[in-house]
């Protein structure tokens, strides 16, 4: 009999005890991860499941009734505390921590905190304990109890919790990839097994009458833990979702359905679209976003272009999104801000093909557009003069009245040949004080005539210089005409050249048509 009594006891103490040790093990675990998202929680739930199984276990090792009765209080660290801790780590793991204020967790809290403080207090008003005494049928002599009203209200509580949370990892099932999925599964799992334990504890239907399951399903729940850390890495993969990733984007991105209406967008999405009192969900984009329109028309395939929106830049992605049976759903456009890199882009061009003195074309980029212009003309047929100036005694302007001076007659020639010249003129800068003027569709008497006119306006022009004198300069100009065998710009360059010479040897603020 006493042999029978102590198998009886072990039956009792063992599963709790496992279960004590087990969650202690997984505390140990844990608290490598306190810092991760959930971590801190997670380590909560071992220690307060510590408690609770403790104080389960210890109930039974044959403490007198006064003994039972405190370390039942020490397992209502758990038993009050256990249910909460775990709803908020499952909430924060999953990703919406943000839900947790302060203000929803002290709300959280208070039936649990009444809990525990009315435990500790029962001998005043048996909430918890309605009635305590030794039980002399079980197997074991054992102080029992009944259930007061207040515990039947917590175990309520506990089930709505458990039923909302249950709900948070249901959806977000829904969000994560298969692989990822299995957390959730297991988490769901150790969520709802000591919960029936609990259960069928609180309406008597367990074998053992007055041992409460819970701390015994706690033992299933230690191994999902300890396979979840190691195994799966919970927390080293945290299940992140496609929605996290998503939010947290610095790019604009917009959910399209098959008809292009716009299904969803993110944050930074939102600031691209127009104030607009309307609900944008459910409009099409194109009518959102005229810009955008382009591309919504484009491939249905994924590709990819540019779109300017006022002062703003954006390479835009355009991808495909099918749903679970593989069927066309709708779109995805990911638009990323190239603003900046356009401005450089654009400003490394004009670093590339101007002169920083005068702003004009430098001799490359004039060389270029020269053999584009020679291109264009010979395919219309039409007529392409050149006009080569170069500043008379320009060496003397620099060695009399410095380099600065200089620079003045450089940039007022520049101002010159620019308000000469029509839109579809080009003007470089050659090199020194030697300027170009390319001029398309004028023949040589055209060309001649504003030639002409050119050195009209250099004679009239006065520099102002430093000194407050002002400064009068000529300049002599060779002028050529396309020919029919002129292939590139070099054959136009050298006979502008030659009459630019000629100009020079002919005494100079003349011009030379060759
Ligand atoms: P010519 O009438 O025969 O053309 O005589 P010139 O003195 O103008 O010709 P030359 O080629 O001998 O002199 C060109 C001078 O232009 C030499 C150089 O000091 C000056 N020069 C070239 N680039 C610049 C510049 O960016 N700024 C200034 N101030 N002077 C320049
Ligand atoms: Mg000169
Ligand atoms: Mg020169």
């Amino acid at each position: 009999m006493t042999d029978n009594l102590a198998l009886w006891r072990f039956a009792y103490v063992l599963p709790n005890l496992l279960a004590c040790f087990g969650m202690a093990f997984v505390a140990m675990l844990v608290w490598r991860f306190r810092k991760q998202r959930g971590g801190l929680l997670l380590w909560l739930v071992a220690v307060t499941a510590v408690c609770w199984a403790f104080g389960e276990g210890a109930g039974f090792v044959g403490l007198p009734p006064g003994g039972i009765l405190f370390v039942w209080k020490i397992g209502y660290f758990g038993v009050a505390l256990t249910p909460l801790v775990t709803v908020l780590f499952a909430i924060e793991y999953v990703g919406h921590g943000h839900l947790l204020t302060t203000r929803r967790v002290l709300s959280l809290s208070i039936l649990p905190v009444a809990t525990l403080l009315a435990a500790w207090t029962n001998e005043w008003h048996g909430w918890i304990w309605a009635t305590v005494k030794m039980d002399m049928s079980t197997p074991i002599p054992t102080l029992a109890n009944t259930h007061g009203p207040l515990l039947w209200i917590y175990a309520a509580y506990c089930n709505l919790l458990a039923l909302v949370t249950g709900g948070f990892l249901a959806r977000r099932l829904g969000e994560l990839q298969p692989p990822q999925r299995r957390q959730i599964y297991l988490l769901i799992a150790s969520l709802a097994l000591p919960l029936v334990a609990n259960g069928l504890y609180m309406m008597r239907l367990v074998p053992m009458r007055n041992m409460d399951l819970t701390p015994a399903a706690f033992i299933v729940v230690v191994f999902v833990f300890i396979r979840s850390l190691q195994r799966e890495r919970m927390f080293e993969l945290a299940p992140v979702t496609a929605h996290e990733i998503y939010r947290s984007l610095e790019d604009a991105v917009f959910v399209v359905d098959d008809a292009d209406r716009l299904q969803d967008l993110n944050g930074p999405a939102h600031h691209l679209l127009p104030p607009s009192p309307m609900e944008n969900i459910g409009q099409p984009l194109a009518v959102l976003l005229p810009q955008a329109r382009e591309l919504l028309r484009s491939a249905a395939g994924e590709h990819r272009g540019e779109v300017a929106l006022g002062e703003h830049f954006y390479d835009v992605r355009v991808a495909p999104l099918n749903n679970a049976d593989g069927r066309f759903s709708g779109r995805l456009l990911v638009w990323r801000e190239i603003t900046e890199r356009k401005r450089l882009e654009a400003e490394l061009r004009r670093l590339a093909t101007t002169d920083s003195l005068t702003g004009l074309f430098n001799r490359r980029h004039f060389l270029a557009r020269g053999e584009e212009e020679i291109d264009r003309a010979r395919r219309y047929g039409q007529p392409l003069s050149l006009i080569m100036v170069d500043i008379d005694h320009f060496k003397l302007v620099n060695d009399t009245l410095g380099h600065e001076a200089g620079d003045r007659v450089l940039l007022a020639l520049a101002a010159i040949l620019t308000a000469q010249s029509r839109a579809s003129d080009c003007v470089g800068r050659l090199g020194g004080e030697e300027f170009a003027l390319l001029l398309p569709q004028a023949d040589s008497a055209a060309a001649r005539q504003a030639g002409l006119r050119l050195l009209d306006a250099v004679s009239a022009a006065r520099v102002a210089i430093e000194d407050g004198s002002q400064l009068d300069f000529s300049v002599s100009a060779g002028v050529t005409t396309m020919q029919a065998d002129d292939l590139a710009m070099r054959a136009l360059l050298r006979r502008a050249d030659d009459a630019l010479y000629q100009a020079k040897r002919e005494g100079r603020n003349r011009l030379v048509v060759e």
